[in-house]
């Protein structure tokens, strides 16, 4: 669920939206633990999704369920963002340290807990995360109301509960800089805690971050 969180919170909301401006320090700091638990640079995810969000629903699109099969988005999501990191320009690239502190994570892990239950940790977090990703990509763009007829996606509110703000996914194509997507948005009080601690500035948005660097420029 951290996991999950982080990748909302600062490459989507942050990165690929520019939805609110993230304090240096706190940004090198969500950046590293992406790199280092997810296994990619957060830029490369933002600028992924910008493809989904400039295509979206259309054969272009990294992860349509219009345009392939929805159980091949849904359980496919690793596969899919492969294929189309390569349609990116490469973000800031991956540096032996970023492997090494995964080794000493790994590896903690099996000291403290067990090799059987570190796997474990490992099939859940993989399951969970991906899940996730999948149920937004899929669901989002299949079931619901459509506040807004002539933007790709669908709205089911109370899934922004367990989908970290994604039930919103009609208006969130709609605006996609909004820094809360919703009433239901599950993420919108931690980006309150985030900004009362000024680790965050919500600003209104459309601050500039690293995505405006790596990501195409057309892409929205
Ligand atoms: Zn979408
Ligand atoms: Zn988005």
């Amino acid at each position: 669920m951290l996991t999950a969180v982080i990748t909302e919170v600062y490459c989507h909301r942050a990165l690929a939206h520019r939805a609110f401006r993230v304090s240096p320090r706190f940004a090198s700091f969500l950046s590293g633990y992406f790199r280092v638990i997810v296994g990619t640079d957060p830029e490369t995810w933002a600028a992924v999704h910008r493809l989904h969000h400039r295509y979206a629903d259309t054969p272009l699109d990294p992860h349509s369920p219009l345009e392939r099969p929805p159980l091949a988005v849904l359980l496919g999501s690793p596969f899919l963002f492969a294929k189309a990191r390569k349609r990116v320009p490469a973000g800031s690239p991956r540096g032996r340290r970023d492997l090494v502190v995964r080794v000493l994570v790994a590896a903690c892990f099996v000291v403290l807990v067990g090799f059987v239950q570190t796997l474990t940790m490992l099939a859940v977090h993989l399951t969970c995360y991906m899940g996730i990703m999948g149920l937004v990509n899929t669901v989002g763009h299949l079931y619901g109301r459509k506040p807004h007829p002539d933007v790709p996606g669908y709205d089911i509110a109370w899934l922004a509960v367990p989908l970290l703000g994604h039930g919103y996914h009609n208006s969130h194509h709609a605006h996609p800089a909004a820094a809360r997507t919703g009433p239901l948005d599950s993420v919108w009080p931690l980006l309150r805690l985030l900004a009362a601690t000024r680790l965050i500035a919500l600003d209104g948005g459309r601050a500039r971050t690293p995505a405006a660097e790596c990501c195409p420029a057309s892409a929205s």
